[in-house]
């Protein structure tokens, strides 16, 4: 059993940003998980980000780890709008910050988290035990899909969800329904089309909204009345991505309305060309049911008033995500009920501390309570050096109230829940 003050679950860009920031502080820590596993593995190759390359920086606590600055050491012309980032670049980009700016990283899962004597308790999954004072939990959308239930009764090799794609070589040939109008959908649909599949997305929506190109010369007047941010151009998101401490102070119906009616359904401007007469799209459409027949999913979808039955040798579900804390299966039962306010999302302090006292969640999970820039890389920017200081602050306060040694660490229990 090893005892350590601080203890990040996920090595993505927030958990690798705030690993980063605590280095920089000198807090001792270790940060768990597969370096930038989810985009290494779970999306397509060939994908190009939505966001722009400016908006897709690690926060680090020093200038010189941005995209730009990694564009600039490997000889790669930037912009810092308007240049579609390819997925590999990122990857190869955060890998690079990580490589910098932080310590190692134990590519392990956590299996068990549980609280004793007011420390927590981690079960690893190469069987070691971890005992910290501060847990961090940054792990992005994982669990948190959304399959509609006309979708979920079928067998896994008929359907799937968006948040888990890699190589979609299996698809060539193949006749492959999209449930969705989002950037997901869309950009599956592109890929696909593109490597020889026929895509066909069924949209709820009665068109598509595509985001403008951005313009890099514009004049001050326009700029004026939209400036661009980080979420995209506007005023409200340049607040929203600039203020999420604002958006915290507002109660919780202000902040669910702002998260219903923001950054909907939406196609970057890069893939309208991809995909606008290329590819097939039944708008106003809502699956109700799905079988399989002939080896193939028949899809009952309502069009306007009619009810039109759908063929496909796979279905993906590229409706969403949906924050519920107790998916995370390595959380004990208590803390998950503890932290799982509202229908499973966690109410944050302005620190990100959850209800359980040096228990912080940070990533799209913690968007409820700091709004829609969460779900981004660039909520990066707010959140690790507001965790990295509150935790570096209350471990200073700890450390004069009781020195920590090993022979008065809490024993581990028995794990397994
Ligand atoms: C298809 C798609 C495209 C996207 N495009 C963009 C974009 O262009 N721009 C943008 O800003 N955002 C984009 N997003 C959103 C983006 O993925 C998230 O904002 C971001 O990845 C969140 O980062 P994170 O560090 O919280 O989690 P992640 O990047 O998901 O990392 C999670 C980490 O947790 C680890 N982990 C998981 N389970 C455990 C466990 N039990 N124990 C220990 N570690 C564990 C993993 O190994 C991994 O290291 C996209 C999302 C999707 C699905």
């Amino acid at each position: 059993m090893s005892l350590t003050d601080t203890v990040i679950i996920g090595a993505g860009p927030y958990g690798s940003s705030l690993a980063a920031h605590l280095r920089a502080r000198g807090v001792d820590h270790q940060i768990l998980g597969r370096p930038m596993l989810a985009w290494r593995n779970y999306m397509p190759p060939g994908m190009l980000l939505r966001s722009e390359a400016f908006a897709s920086n690690l926060h680090a606590p020093r200038s010189g780890f941005t995209v730009e600055d990694y564009c600039r050491q490997k000889g790669i012309p930037y912009e810092p709008m308007g240049m579609a980032l390819p997925l590999e670049m990122f990857v190869d980009y955060a890998l690079w910050f990580q490589a910098n700016l932080v310590g190692e990283i134990q590519p392990v899962d956590v299996v068990n988290l549980r609280r004793v004597d007011g420390h927590f308790q981690l079960a690893l999954s190469d069987g070691r035990s971890l005992i910290a004072r501060k847990v961090v939990i940054a792990l992005g959308l994982k669990g948190f899909a959304q399959t509609p239930p006309a979708l979920q009764g079928l067998p896994e090799r008929f359907v799937s969800h968006s948040e888990r794609y890699g190589n979609l070589g299996w698809a060539r040939d193949k006749d492959v329904a999209i449930v969705g109008g989002g950037q997901s959908a869309l950009g599956l649909s592109a890929l696909l089309h593109e490597l020889g599949a026929r895509p066909h997305i069924l949209m709820r929506e009665a068109d598509v909204v595509w985001y403008q190109r951005p313009q890099a010369a514009r004049s001050i007047l326009s700029k004026l009345k939209g400036p661009d941010a980080g979420l995209g151009r506007g005023w409200r998101s340049l607040l929203l991505s600039e203020c999420p401490g604002l958006f915290h102070l507002l109660d919780n119906a202000w902040r669910e309305r702002i998260m219903e009616k923001s950054y909907g359904a939406s196609g970057a401007w890069w893939l309208h060309d991809r995909v606008v007469d290329k590819v097939k799209i039944s708008f106003r459409s809502e699956v109700r049911s799905a079988s399989i027949d002939n080896d193939r999913v028949v899809l009952r979808v309502l069009t306007g008033n009619q009810e039109v039955s759908v063929s496909a040798d796979h279905v993906i579900a590229a409706t969403g995500f949906k924050t519920d804390m107790r998916q995370h299966a390595f959380l004990s039962k208590d803390i998950a009920d503890e932290i799982s306010v509202n229908g499973g999302l966690p109410e944050l302090t302005s620190n990100y501390e959850t209800q359980i006292p040096g228990l912080y969640v940070i990533g799209p999970a913690s968007a409820h309570s700091f709004g829609p820039v969460m779900r981004f890389v660039y909520g990066t920017r707010h959140a690790s050096p507001c965790v990295a200081r509150h935790i570096a602050g209350s471990l200073k306060v700890g450390a004069t109230q009781r020195v920590w040694s090993a022979g008065e660490a809490p024993m581990p229990e028995r794990t397994g829940e």
